[in-house]
C-alpha cells in the first residue's frame, strides 16, 4: 500500500460492457432495445412505470438489466488490485466491483442484488426471488422491487455525501466508462481536489475539458495499464 497515491475511481455502465452488460448510451446500448417497447429507457426504468405498469417494468428489468452470469472483467480486477488506497464510486447496479474484490464501493444508484417488499419492507437477496414477472413477497403478497434508484427518484443524501468526501480526499481521480450525462453523478467530479484527473472512455463526453488527460478506448485494455 506504501507509495501509491490514494485513488478515487468513479465509473459507469461502460465499465461492465466487457462483462456482457449493455450500457445505456453506447453504440449497442439499451436506448435501442427500449424502442421495442415503444418507450424510452428513462420511462421504462421510472418509478411511475413501476407504479402504473409493473408487468412492463419487470419485463424490461429482468430481460435487460439483470445479467446473472456476468463476471468481473479485467477493468474491475485492475481496480481491485491497485497497490494503494482505492475507493470506488460507481453508478453501476451490477455488484461487479465487489465480486472482483474491491472492498470500498459506494453505489450511487443502488444494487440489483438487494431488494425489498414495497408493502411490508422485508428484504430479499436477488437469488431469493423469481427472475421473471412481478416478484411477490411471500409474507404479504406485496410487490418486491430492486433497491436501485429509478428515474423520478432522488439519490440517497448520505451516499452522495460519502462520494463527495472520497473525491475531496483522494490524490488521484480516474473516471471511466461513463457518458457523464447523468446527474447528480456526473457533477460529483467537481468535488475532486485530485492533483491528477484522468478520464478513460470509448468516446468523448461533455466534461472532457475538466480532466488533465482523456484516454479514449476500452476500459478493459487501458485500466490494467494505467493502474499497474
Ligand atoms: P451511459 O450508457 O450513459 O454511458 C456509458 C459510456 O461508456 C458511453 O460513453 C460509452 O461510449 C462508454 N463505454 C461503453 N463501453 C466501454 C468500454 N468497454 N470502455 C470504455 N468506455 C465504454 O452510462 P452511465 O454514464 O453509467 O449512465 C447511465 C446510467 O446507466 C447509470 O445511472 C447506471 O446506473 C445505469 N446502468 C448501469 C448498468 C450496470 O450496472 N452495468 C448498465 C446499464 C445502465
Amino acid at each position: 500500500m506504501e507509495g501509491r497515491p490514494s485513488l478515487a475511481f468513479l465509473d459507469g455502465a461502460g465499465m461492465s460492457t466487457p462483462s456482457g452488460i449493455p450500457d445505456f448510451r453506447g453504440q449497442e446500448g439499451l436506448a435501442q432495445v427500449a424502442r421495442r417497447y415503444g418507450l424510452s429507457y428513462e420511462t421504462l426504468l421510472s418509478i411511475g412505470e413501476l407504479d402504473e405498469d409493473p408487468a412492463t417494468f419487470f419485463d424490461f428489468y429482468w430481460n435487460f438489466l439483470v445479467h446473472e452470469g456476468a463476471i468481473p472483467n479485467r477493468a474491475h480486477r485492475a481496480v481491485a488490485s491497485y497497490r494503494g488506497p482505492v475507493r470506488v464510486i460507481t453508478q453501476n447496479i451490477d455488484g461487479l466491483h465487489q465480486k472482483a474484490g474491491s472492498e470500498k464501493v459506494v453505489e450511487l444508484h443502488g444494487s440489483i442484488l438487494r431488494n425489498h417488499c414495497r408493502s411490508c419492507g422485508e428484504s430479499y437477496a436477488l437469488d431469493e426471488i423469481p427472475h421473471r414477472g412481478i416478484p411477490r413477497c411471500p409474507k404479504c403478497g406485496g410487490i418486491i422491487r430492486p433497491d436501485i434508484v429509478l428515474y423520478g427518484e432522488g439519490l440517497d443524501y448520505e451516499v452522495l455525501a460519502e462520494a463527495e468526501q472520497i473525491l475531496e480526499e483522494s490524490e488521484v481521480l480516474i473516471v471511466a466508462g461513463t457518458s457523464l450525462r447523468v446527474y447528480p453523478a456526473a457533477g460529483l467530479i467537481y468535488s475532486s481536489r485530485a492533483r491528477a484527473k484522468i478520464l478513460v472512455n470509448a468516446e468523448p463526453t461533455p466534461l472532457d475539458s475538466f480532466f488533465d488527460a482523456f484516454v479514449q478506448g476500452d476500459v478493459a485494455s487501458i485500466l490494467p495499464e494505467v493502474l499497474q
